[in-house]
């Protein structure tokens, strides 16, 4: 296949829609996976196919759909090649996992489809080890197919947390307890707004039965408070809506606050590709959203290329309908957090750097203004190894809130250079394998 390339990054339902409707307009197309196997959050595939987690139907078919569509299809498939950035010059960097090394391509575009990143508001003891993230946690059953041993509480707020609980019922280790933070649950004004999108009540419907039968529906208006080692185990105070505490004892806690699309950094440089972002990447609005959004994201790349794409309303009628679903589950739940004013100075706040709570209050009561470039460069926020995006959100809103002027933005916290991702230094210093005639 001639003319220009585009790589499609992130092999979820955005990036494999895009890859797809770019290959059917005649399109060179790469699409690059960090992971082994294609699949992203929703459709993730097991490390061995016969141990695999229970999902709906409706998921398997689509992603059964998707395969089928791909191997039908002139799309490339990189596995093991993680994006790195974008250098100066405009030449996009990957990693290439199998080999060890970088490579660089010059694609014409670039769609970028890495999906969401997970939140989770700040608790005392949320660093230590035991202590999880419910994606992440979701992300080893899917792989492994198997739950956690021992005791797992899971916490916070989010449909996230009735699907994992349900997900480990099914294979037989049902959590000690789900901690749901909103008060309230069920709201027919919401019932009401999915029924034009039954796919998200048929799915908590088949989630909350597996919970009922095991005993763990969710505890409503409860939250965790602080977390800490006792006798090789975590010892979880959590509050009740009457102000109640009471304490669990349990092997492991995963904690979830809702899902923030992924800025990852990235820029467009002077010399760089065309990029779009397509998916909960670009807005976090769920599986099917992302199919159609990465049609969406494609279709800019076609217009970009001076290719008109055929003329659909389909992708932009679906987002419509699921961005409305997605508004009105998220009023049910509460992805607060707890008040930053009731948590102690010794509270982590950026995990990777272990940067506390106090030494953030502290920055903010100089006199002068602190900047976002002085949060991270002195103060050290955003400064590990995932670069701020788990912690810049959290940090720009708590400045916003103890000072006057103008707030950091997260991306300001975040920066905008390559590698986006931990790259080994190895993998600068690995040349490509020699052919044999060399
Ligand atoms: C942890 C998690 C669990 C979820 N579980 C459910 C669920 O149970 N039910 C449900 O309905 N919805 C779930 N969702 C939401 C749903 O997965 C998403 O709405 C949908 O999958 C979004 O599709 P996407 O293609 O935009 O992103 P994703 O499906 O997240 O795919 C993104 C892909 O990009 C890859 N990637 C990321 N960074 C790079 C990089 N630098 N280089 C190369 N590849 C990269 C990732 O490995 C991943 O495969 C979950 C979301 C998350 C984050």
């Amino acid at each position: 296949m001639s003319g220009p390339e585009v790589l499609v990054i992130g092999g979820g339902p955005a990036g494999v829609s895009a890859a797809l409707e770019l290959a059917r307009a005649g399109i060179d197309v790469t699409l690059c996976e960090q992971g082994p196997r294609l699949g992203g959050a929703i459709h993730r595939q097991p490390d061995d196919p016969t141990q695999s987690v229970h999902v709906p139907q409706s998921h398997k078919r689509r992603w059964q759909a998707l395969s089928d569509a791909l191997a039908g299809s002139t799309v490339k498939v990189l596995c093991r090649h993680m994006f790195a950035g974008i250098e100066a010059t405009g030449a996009v960097l990957l990693e290439d996992r199998i080999h060890g090394r970088l490579v660089t391509r010059r694609p014409a575009a670039l769609v970028l489809a890495m999906g969401a990143i997970e939140r989770v508001a700040p608790v005392p003891g949320w660093q230590l080890p035991g202590v999880v993230t419910v994606g992440g946690l979701q992300v080893m059953m899917k792989s492994t197919g198997r739950a956690p041993d021992g005791d797992v509480l899971i916490a916070g707020s989010g449909p996230l947390l009735v699907a994992l609980a349900a997900q480990m019922a099914s294979l037989g280790n049902a959590p000690v307890a789900v901690l749901e933070r909103s008060p309230r649950l069920v709201s027919l004004r919401v019932v009401a707004s999915l029924l034009r999108a039954p796919a998200y009540l048929r799915e908590a419907a088949g989630y909350l039965l597996t919970l009922v039968r095991s005993g763990t529906l969710p505890q409503r208006g409860v939250c965790v408070t602080a977390i800490a080692p006792k006798d090789g185990r975590l010892s979880v105070t959590v509050r009740d809506r009457a102000g109640r505490e009471r304490r669990l004892l349990v092997d492991r806690v995963a904690l979830h606050d809702g899902l923030l699309p992924n800025s990852n950094g990235t820029t467009t440089g002077q010399h760089g590709p065309f990029i779009v972002r397509a998916g909960d990447c670009r807005e976090v609005l769920g599986g099917t959203a992302a199919l159609a959004d990465g049609r969406l994201g494609a279709q800019a790349v076609l217009a970009h290329l001076g290719q008109t794409a055929p003329a659909n309303k389909g992708p932009a009628a679906i987002m419509a309908r699921e961005r409305q679903a997605q508004a009105a589950l998220n009023t049910l739940f509460d992805y607060s957090g707890r008040d930053p004013a009731q948590l102690p100075d010794e509270t982590v706040i950026c995990r990777c750097e272990g940067r506390t709570l106090g030494q953030l209050r502290s920055m903010l009561s100089a006199d002068d203004p602190v900047s976002a470039r002085e949060i991270k460069l002195n103060g050290r926020f955003g400064m590990g190894s995932c670069q701020g995006r788990f912690c810049a959100e959290w940090v720009a809103s708590f400045v916003a809130s103890q000072r006057n002027g103008t707030p950091p933005q997260p991306s300001e916290i975040v920066g905008s250079r390559w590698p986006v991702k931990p790259v080994p230094i190895s993998a600068f210093v690995t040349l490509p394998p020699s052919s044999p005639s060399e």
